[in-house]
This record gives structure tokens, sequence and C-alpha cells, in this order.
């Protein structure tokens, strides 16, 4: 695309390039991927939503954020992570409690806001129950709270970009919001490791639910259906819930995208993903002859059991420091090292499931910095696991596949769309 040929689209990105997006380096206090941040906002500027960034009436740009509520969670510290100034925090908490219509704060709920530049609180979103919607618009210097029925109504939306510097990099210059790209990276968390396979040129649709209520955004849903093409293979998730309520993706084929094995025992998110994928190198350079993977991430960042096991080791063990170590399915075990502590009740002996968290990344041990060190055995011996074809794949229950495949058809098609769209971005 030719930039002189769309002005306000030229305007729009050299905004983004220039503000920090919300804070969000400057909260982790890092910044290792500050430059190639700035290239991905860059190419994929032409997929970029009007909505995601307004010029307001001083000329600044606005930005959506939605947030998810946390367990224990406070107003003061919600609005902290939407990015709203001390001073508009105040104001506002005193303004709802005035009107009582946020009354408790439900986890797992989420609370959609637009906020300016500098922090200025110009609306907010929270759906209080299904059909409960509380507003608080910003009238000049004060805000009004209103609560009205509603009825939302389901639209997906579908996005893609291409990754040039990091995954969030990516989405944030696409529009998609973080529980979507991080539902994306869960769905496919079998069969790519996107802390250690990720490089320049991979490219993602997605296509997810929205939610409106009178023309208006209120709340993101889930993802729908994703392709993701790493290193030049595309995977495709669909998501699909049998009448038993059993859900999860699937490939278009049918067979699920649950592994045996996670590819990683980190999960991926923003922070530790800031610390990884800022170096896209070979995978060469990271199988060193120590015969673990390292993944470097902030102290305290939890670390999953990759697959069902007992725990056959659990405490100090030399250069590993704070060490577990989980026997599988055999001839599978898996090690972590290095943890600052280890997760609620694991103990030699007991069980752990899937994508439970066992410990948390630390420096214990010898370690020059906090990181996870992850081992992969067979038979005792380290593994590459980034190398590995591991067992996989369970397909989905005979009796609903014509089902499947008549939900998971329109979803497909959508993804050959944005994939037709995508493959002409690059002529
Ligand atoms: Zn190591």
């Amino acid at each position: 695309m030719n930039f002189s040929q769309n002005p306000l689209k030229k305007r729009i990105f050299l905004a983004l390039a220039t503000l920090p997006f919300l804070g969000v380096v400057a909260a982790f206090g890092i910044a290792p991927d500050t430059a190639s941040e700035n290239i991905s906002r860059e190419t994929v500027v032409e997929t970029l939503a009007l909505q995601a960034a307004q010029p307001s009436d001083n000329g600044a740009f606005d930005f959506w954020r939605e947030e998810r509520i946390g367990r224990g969670e406070t107003l003061p510290s919600l609005l902290q992570r939407l990015g709203v100034n001390a001073e508009d925090r105040q104001e506002f908490i005193s303004a709802v409690r005035q009107s009582k219509s946020i009354g408790g704060l439900i986890p797992g709920r989420s609370v959609l806001a637009r906020v300016s530049s500098s922090g200025r609180l110009l609306l907010l979103r929270y759906l209080v129950s299904d059909t409960t919607l509380v507003s608080v618009n910003r009238i000049k210097e004060s805000f009004q709270v209103t609560q009205q029925t509603i009825q939302a109504e389901m639209r997906p939306i579908m996005r893609s970009g291409f990754v040039q510097g990091s995954l969030f990099g990516a989405t944030d210059a696409a529009d998609v919001p973080d529980k979507i790209a991080s539902e994306m990276a869960e769905a496919f968390s079998g069969d790519i490791d996107f802390h250690k396979d990720l490089r320049r040129g991979d490219h993602f649709s997605v296509v997810y639910e929205a939610f409106y209520f009178d023309g208006q955004l209120i709340k993101t849903g889930r993802l729908l259906a994703a392709e993701f093409t790493n290193e030049d293979k595309a995977y495709r998730a669909v998501y699909f819930k049998d009448p038993q309520g059993r859900d999860g993706y699937y490939s278009a084929e049918g067979q699920s995208l649950k592994r045996a094995f996670l590819k990683s025992p980190m999960p991926f998110d923003r922070i530790s993903s800031g610390f990884s994928v800022a170096r896209l190198h070979p995978v060469l350079n990271i199988w060193r002859s120590h015969k673990g993977v390292d993944y470097a991430a902030p102290t305290g960042t939890p670390v999953r059991a990759v697959s069902d096991s007992v725990v056959s080791f659990v405490g100090k063990q030399g250069g590993y420091g704070n060490l577990i170590v989980l026997n599988h399915q055999s001839p599978y075990s898996t090690a972590y090292g290095h943890l600052s502590r280890f997760g609620k009740g694991i103990k030699r002996g007991g069980k752990v499931s899937q994508g439970q968290v066992i410990g948390y990344v630390g420096a214990t041990g010898l370690a020059s910095g906090p990181h996870l060190h992850y081992e992969f055995r067979i038979n005792g011996d380290q593994r590459n696991p980034l190398a590995m074809k591991l067992p996989t794949a369970y397909p989905l229950d005979s009796r609903y596949r014509a089902q499947f495949a008549a939900q998971a058809q329109p979803l497909t098609a959508r993804l050959n769309l944005l994939r037709n769209t995508n493959l002409s971005k690059l002529d």
C-alpha cells in the first residue's frame, strides 16, 4: 500500500509509533523490544482499524483498553491497569461511589475503557451482568454514571497481521485485544512455542466475538477461529463446543489441537513475551551445551507443567537451585530449574495436570539472572524439546463431526478470505 494515497492512516501510524503503548513497557520496567515494536506497527498499518486510535478534542490520540477483573481486585488497581491517571482515578471513584452502580467488581468479567494518551478517562463500560450495562461518560471535568438493561448483539470481528518484532507488537498494530492474542497462543500451544518458534514474517488471522449494544462495543468474547503461519507452515484452529458442553479448539479437519505435551512450560502473555521474543534467533543458539532450554522472564512468572504427571522431585539440587522434576507417561520426564518458589501443594508423589502452575521463575542455583531452565528427558536423557515431534491428537467424537463441519465451514471460509487478502498485500 502507498501511504501517500491515504494521509489519514499515515497520520495514525505516526502517532502510534511515537507513543509507548499506554505505558505497557514502562509498567514492567523493560524495553528490550521497543525498536522492533515500532517496525511491526508500520508493516500492518493497513489492517489497523480506525477505532483503535481516535483524535480527541485536544488532538491527542485515545485508546480502547479492555481488562479482565482479577480476583480480589480493587477499583484503583483496575483503573491503573487501564492506564487512567491518578487525578481521574480519584474523580472516578468518588463519582461511582455516589451513584452506587458499580457495587462490587466481579472477577473474570471485563471492563472496556477509552483513555487518552495522557491518561484521561473518557469513557468506561462495564457489563455487570449479561443484561446490565454500567456506562461512565466524561462530561467536561466530571463523570456521569448511567445504568441500563441491554440486549447485546454478537458480531464476529476479523483481523490479521504480520509479525515483525513480537507477537504483541503485531496484535497491537492489528487492533487485536490481548485476551484474543493470548487465546490464539493458547490454542496453538501444543504446536508452537511462541517464546522460541516465532519468526519475522510469521502471520496470523483471527475471527473473534465482539458484543455490541446500540452500535457500541461493550465487550470482547472468545476466539472463534485462527490461522497462524509459522515459518511458512499454516496452523488452523476452530472453536467447537459439543452438545455435552466439552469445548476446545480443533483443526479444520476436526482433530483436537490439545496435545499430550505443551510446547512450552511458559504461558505466553505480554509480560513474559517481552523478554524472550526480543531475540528472534534460530533454535541452534538456544539449544546449548547445557542440554536445556532457557526462558528469560521476570522473577515470579508462573511456570506450568507441560503434561499430566507425577512429581518425582521437588527441592534444591546443586546448580539447578530450586528444582522440580515431573514424570509423565513413560518414557518422558521434564525438569524445571532456578525456581524462586514452588507452587501450592506441589510435593513428591503428588499428581499434577497439564497446564497447572508448579512454580515460579527465579534465579536460584547457578543462574546469572531470573530465568527458567527447562529440560525434556526421554528415559532420563535430555533431548531438545523444540526439535521434537511429540505424540499427538485426539480426533473429535464421530457423533459430532457433522455438527462440527457445519459450524467450522463459515469460520474457515472467513480465514480463507483473510489469507487471500494477506497474500495480495504481499505482492
Ligand atoms: Zn539453562
